[in-house]
């Protein structure tokens, strides 16, 4: 672990002393920036072994990771005396500005921040994109720290679970479907009768699962991903942009396309490179668990069978099966809230990114390119649901009305971080151009999941009309920092409405 205290205080230093164009590569940072670990097993949460940091922002995610309370050298009663006092033109500014950190725009761009508010870098991207949130969008928090200690934050629906003593004996089998023609295999429920409390004698019993005789969270991902699978052959006319990257996700992670992508590139990778696609690697896939535990979560309406056999009636969940609704719900927001905390500690490292020049490394460039556009767009597009659903959902599950609104709050600090993390990301024309273009060989040579990425890059116009016609109090960034802002890079808006 380097010593963060030095670190900073020689980074503040050459930071007053010259100009922002110069910073990102200072050689003085890297001695300390460099934690390389060995690129980690499939399977490992490779995020402590991520990207190391090249931006000049005196603020580090993995360090702060590590240590969260590190001894900062400004604390100290008196200055250092004789030769290591140093000569800051502006001490408290520096001050400020590293115990505020620098804001994502600046960390990502790789320029100089400042302490005020708004920063200015952020002031000029604001009013360059019209957005009149710029309080919203200079964001020094990283997302894990935005996401906060928190547990269990994605249960803030309450239903009392039956326990063990409830049910009766005998045992039985239902089939659950997201839709009534569903054509993917249906999740198989071992399901049992119980006694609620103060039930009326006679009344017909309720159905629920046993504690502990439930399905694994695996066997609700292959059901949800399969029911991802089947919307997948529908005709891509049919297809919004969400479901385009539900199941680009899906398909992306289960066919090991980065890995097959990155095995392409003819020149190599360095050991920095090989962590960041594993790390990246492990992100997608809690990404795309995270993508079937939040389809099942928001699902008001489940379908149900009581036989296995092709032509068995579908019907939509009676009241005698809210119990299994909410048993779902339940395993899923359990699921999610862990599977979120694993990610945004991943993507957290999007804030120093890793610089893979397009000239010395094509495949790999575009291969990582591709991977992080699909990871953004599946996390903005999860927040921004879930912020248009948190006060919807199932009237039978009672809300803990400050938990709701908890999350709501939190939910929309992470959706703004998002959104201008993927603003910054993928900020030039130069950078989007490629990302459309990327060749097959970014894909791993499949055919398939090349086109299933042109058909979500081609759908994402539209998405960006629909958004901007509807109003919504939270999608403010969203609509200026990226729909507006590319849209002005491709100068394309006027000719899709004409087009239409
Ligand atoms: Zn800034
Ligand atoms: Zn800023």
């Amino acid at each position: 672990m380097p010593d963060i205290g030095t670190h900073e205080s020689q980074d503040s230093n050459v930071w007053l002393k010259v100009s922002s164009a110069q910073l990102p590569r200072l050689p003085q940072y890297l001695p300390f920036s460099h934690p390389h670990a060995p690129p980690s097993p499939e399977g490992h949460t490779a995020s402590s072994s991520s990207s190391p940091p090249l931006s000049p922002g005196p603020y580090n995610p993995h360090h702060a990771r590590h240590a969260p309370k590190p001894p900062a050298p400004r604390r100290r009663a008196s200055p250092p005396p004789g030769p290591r006092t140093r000569n800051l033109r502006k001490p408290e500014e520096t001050n400020e500005v590293r115990k505020r950190h620098a804001c994502y725009h600046c960390r990502i761009r790789r320029v100089k921040c400042d302490a005020e508010d708004i920063c200015g870098k952020c002031q000029n991207e604001c009013k360059k994109v019209g957005c009149h949130l710029p309080q919203k969008s200079c964001i020094r928090r990283t997302l894990s720290e935005t996401l906060g200690p928190v547990v269990r934050r994605w249960s803030w629906k309450e239903f009392a679970m039956p326990i063990r003593e409830q049910f009766r004996a005998e045992r039985s089998s239902v089939w659950i479907d997201f839709s009534e023609d569903a054509y993917s295999s249906p999740l198989h429920l071992t399901v049992g009768a119980f006694t609620p409390q103060g039930w009326p004698a006679g009344d017909l019993l309720p159905l629920g699962i046993v504690p502990n005789e439930g399905p694994s969270d695996q066997s609700i991902y292959n059901w949800v991903s399969g029911q991802i699978a089947t919307e997948n052959l529908g005709t891509f006319e049919s297809r919004t942009f969400e479901s385009l990257i539900e199941g680009l996700l899906c398909d992306y992670v289960d066919n090991d396309c980065l890995q097959r992508a990155v095995n392409l590139e003819r020149h190599g990778l360095d050991n920095k490179q090989r962590v960041f696609v594993q790390t990246q690697k492990v992100l997608m896939r809690n990404l795309r668990n995270m993508s079937c535990m939040w389809k099942l979560w928001s699902s008001d309406q489940l379908f149900h069978r009581l036989d296995d056999v092709d032509g068995a009636a579908t019907r939509p969940f009676h009241e005698g099966l809210q119990s299994v609704h909410a048993w779902l719900r339940l395993s899923a927001e359990q699921a999610m809230s862990t599977l979120e905390r694993d990610i945004l500690r991943d993507m957290d490292s999007y804030l120093s990114p890793i610089e893979i020049r397009h000239q010395d490394k094509p495949i790999l460039a575009s291969s990582v390119h591709v991977a992080m556009w699909i990871s953004m767009w599946q996390i903005i597009l999860i927040y921004r649901q879930s912020l248009s659903h948190a006060y919807a959902g199932p009237l039978w599950m009672r809300d803990k009305q400050d938990k709701q609104d908890k999350f709501w709050e939190t939910t929309e600090h992470l959706f703004n971080g998002v959104v201008v993390i993927y603003s910054a990301l993928f900020r030039t024309r130069n950078v989007l151009e490629n990302l459309r273009d990327a060749s097959l060989e970014a894909f791993g040579n499949d055919k398939r999941l090349q086109l299933a990425f042109q058909q979500a890059w081609a759908a994402h116009s539209e998405f960006y009309l629909d958004v901007g016609d509807r109003y919504s109090s939270t999608d403010s960034l969203f609509k200026s920092h990226i729909i507006a802002k590319e849209e002005s890079i491709f100068g394309r808006k006027r000719q899709v409405r004409k087009g239409l």
